[in-house]
């Protein structure tokens, strides 16, 4: 199951979740509770349509700035 980005507008926070694709774009209810989190555009998803062809998430906090697979999901350092 793919880990998607989500947005929660009272806690000014983001917050990660693994959902089904069919599912992603439904609204998320955060870790304290709060109902319909926006689904965030995440910076990797920005990052692996570069032009080089290379796909690589560089934004802070993610564990595949340093990892070989560029995908957390895939990449197993959280
Ligand atoms: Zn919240």
């Amino acid at each position: 199951m793919p880990l998607y980005e989500y947005h929660c507008r009272p806690c000014q926070q983001r917050f990660e979740l693994l959902r089904p694709i069919s599912r992603s774009e439904e609204p998320a209810t955060c870790p304290s509770g709060h109902p319909g989190a926006a689904r965030a555009i995440s910076t990797f998803v920005s990052f692996s349509k570069a032009a080089d062809g290379s796909a690589r998430a560089m934004s802070a906090g993610s564990a595949c700035a340093s990892c070989a697979s560029g995908h957390c999901a895939t990449c197993g350092i959280r």
